[in-house]
Parts: structure tokens; C-alpha cells; sequence
């Protein structure tokens, strides 16, 4: 039989062979199902559009624990063409995952359910919805997520028990006025007044200073042909970051607020949006205990990172956003990955997954029991 040292590069190899983008990963889901199957696994597909859902059941009561792989590459250019590249790892992370679910397959799990979810399209930050859309997590009770970290964070042999993602919307504005003749501006509304007001609104935001919390305009644009015309539409984009998903949502209130009271002092109206985003890491507190022992189990003392707070977005925060009575924890493995994630021509250590392959297996037999 191969180690499992063995097998995870094994499976990595093949995959870093097939990299796909979001929604698109066809024949990374097909590879990934068809090893589920093999390993004893009820296996579901197309969940979220290319996820994959195996489940694995002990027959005893206890809780639903879902281990969670991203399986996307990024979209690259390389010498003027497009093409896919697993710049972010993600292939790493489903090989890890896979590794760890056949191993418990061969052994069995002593209580309750393991789900192994291969995500679709993480870098789209949407993915981790649609499989929530499709039930994936209905019945999940705790999730374990796990992804490399650029070596500026951590090297072989380490790994962090918790990886705080801020959180990060974008929101659009449209901003409606009343065209007129530049000879006749009392007869329109200028769109660019209401915008200049707005952009002034929204800079003028304050919140919690001790929580990190940003927003920006990231786009105006406003006016059209006619340089003789009053203008009556422009749209603003805007970018926002913190740390706390609740400021994040007093955040978006008076983002919105903002635009459309400015817009209203000169009689305009505006149409406000959230347009994407993702939320911040919430983690249980036992859950990230159990990622430090299990880490310094594996890796020893030295091999553990403190908690690493990073501006990155994650979508996998999704989960319990939707459902809070969720337990998440999530790893950052160290794999000396360098010169850094989403680099073209980022590599890693492929030796370190073993490490990402036992600290899953310990977590696991803390939460749901491995047979001997
Ligand atoms: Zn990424
Ligand atoms: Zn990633």
C-alpha cells in the first residue's frame, strides 16, 4: 500500500496537471469523485455547479464534522495567452483533503458523519455560496478548512491554527439626475454634483477606531459626449475591508445612507448595491484549540505559528455566515510557497502536504474517533 506521504503527492501531481478556473473544474470534480467512490464513499455531484460532496457514515449517532478543499486554479496570461495556473494551492488543499478521506475510509470513523466537500470557484469568493444554495451544509456541524501560506508567513514544518481573513465587499452606485442643456442647468439635475457629494459622504463615515474598517470610491465616472450638457447619470464603485462582520454591516448601512442622502441634497436619487464580497473569519474558540494541538502534535512546539491575521478575502466564512450554530476552524499551512500565492510562478514544498495530511487525521480522531 503507499504511504500517505506518498499518496498525497501523488494525487497533488495529478492534479497540479489539471488546473481548471472556477465553475470550470470538470475534470479536477470527475477525478476527485471517481477516488471518493473507489474509497466507499456515497458521492454527490455538480453540487454548487462542479463541487463534489462524499459522506462517509460511521452508523453511530454524533456530529456531522465537514472537512473543506477548494479545487480552482487562478487565470493567468502567459506570453499573451490565457491560461489556468494553481497559483493559489488549491490543489494542495484537495489533495491533503483527499489523502485524509480515503485513509478514513480503509480505517472507518467511530460516531456520527464525515462529509469531504470539494468547493468550486473560491477565487470567484461566490463559490462556497452556490454549495450552500445546493445544501451542502445543512446538515454540517463543524468544518475544517485548510490552505498554504506564502513563506513570508510560514515555512515547512509550520502551520498557524487560525487564518482571520478580513472581510470585503464591493458595492456600486448608481446615481440617477435629470438631463438639460449647460445653458439651462436649473432645468436638470447635475449627476456630478450629487456624486462629488456623495464621495465627500461617504469619506466623512467614521466607525470604531479600535476595529479595522475601511471604504473607498474606487470608480466615478459620470458625463457623457456632450461636454454642453448637463450630465444626469454617474456610477461609483466602492471597496470595503474590516475585521468584524458586524462593523462590516453597520459599515454597508451607512455607506448606503451616505450616498443616498448626498445624492437627495441636490434632488437626484440613488440606487445602492452590495455587488460582491465575502465575510471575516469567525472561528470557535475549541476548535481552534484542537488546530493547536493537533499542529503542535505533529509538528511540534516550534512548528506552531501564532494566529495570522490576513487582508485576504476567503469564501469558505460563508459557511458561518449562513449558519452560525457552525463550528469552523482553519489551518494555514506552512510549504515554503514562494515568490507568493497568485504569482504565476509560485511553487511549494510538495513534502509539507504530509504534514497538512496528519494534523487533518489528528483534528478528525479528536472529533469523530478513527477505528484502530
Ligand atoms: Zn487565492
Ligand atoms: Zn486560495
Amino acid at each position: 500500500m503507499t504511504d500517505l506521504a506518498t499518496r498525497v503527492k501523488e494525487v497533488w501531481a495529478t492534479l497540479h496537471e489539471m488546473p481548471e478556473v472556477g465553475f470550470e473544474e470538470v475534470k479536477t470534480s470527475a477525478f476527485l469523485a471517481d477516488a471518493l467512490r473507489a474509497a466507499g464513499y456515497q458521492v454527490q455531484t455538480g453540487v454548487g455547479g462542479t463541487g463534489v460532496v462524499g459522506v462517509l457514515d460511521s452508523g453511530n449517532p454524533g456530529p456531522v464534522l465537514a472537512l473543506r478543499a477548494d479545487m480552482d486554479a487562478l487565470g493567468h496570461m502567459v506570453e499573451g495567452k490565457p491560461c489556468a495556473i494553481h497559483s493559489c494551492g488549491h490543489d494542495a488543499h484537495s489533495a491533503m483533503v483527499l489523502t485524509v478521506a480515503e485513509e478514513l475510509a480503509r480505517k472507518g470513523i467511530e460516531r456520527g458523519k464525515l462529509k469531504i466537500l470539494f468547493q468550486p470557484a473560491e477565487e470567484k469568493l461566490f463559490g462556497a455560496l452556490r454549495v450552500i444554495e445546493d445544501g451542502a451544509i445543512d446538515d454540517v456541524e463543524m468544518v475544517v478548512g485548510i490552505h498554504l501560506r506564502p513563506i513570508q508567513e510560514a515555512r515547512s514544518g509550520q502551520a498557524t491554527p487560525a487564518l482571520y481573513h478580513g472581510a470585503s465587499y464591493i458595492m456600486e452606485a448608481t446615481i440617477h439626475g435629470l438631463t438639460a442643456h449647460g445653458a439651462r442647468p436649473h432645468l436638470g439635475i447635475n449627476a456630478i454634483d450629487a456624486a462629488a457629494a456623495a464621495v465627500n459622504a461617504v469619506n466623512a463615515i467614521h466607525m470604531n477606531p479600535t476595529i479595522p474598517a475601511t471604504v473607498k470610491v474606487t470608480k466615478l465616472h459620470a458625463g457623457g459626449a456632450a461636454l454642453n450638457a448637463i450630465p444626469d447619470k454617474a456610477v461609483m464603485a466602492l471597496d470595503l475591508r474590516s475585521q468584524d462582520n458586524g462593523l462590516m454591516d453597520d459599515l454597508i448601512k451607512k455607506t448606503t445612507r451616505a450616498i443616498e442622502a448626498a445624492a437627495a441634497t441636490v434632488g437626484a436619487t440613488a440606487e445602492v448595491k452590495v455587488s460582491g464580497g465575502c465575510p471575516a473569519a469567525e472561528y470557535d474558540k475549541d476548535m481552534v484549540e484542537l488546530a493547536k494541538e493537533a499542529i503542535t502534535a505533529v509538528l511540534g512546539p516550534d512548528g506552531l505559528l501564532a494566529p495570522i491575521t490576513t487582508p485576504g478575502g476567503e469564501d469558505f466564512h460563508f459557511f458561518v455566515k449562513h449558519k452560525p450554530s457552525i463550528k469552523a476552524a482553519y489551518i494555514g499551512l506552512g510549504a515554503d510557497a514562494a515568490p507568493g500565492l497568485h504569482h504565476q510562478e509560485m511553487k511549494f514544498n510538495p513534502d509539507a502536504l504530509i504534514n497538512g495530511v496528519n494534523i487533518l487525521l489528528y483534528m478528525v480522531d479528536k472529533l469523530v474517533g478513527i477505528r484502530a
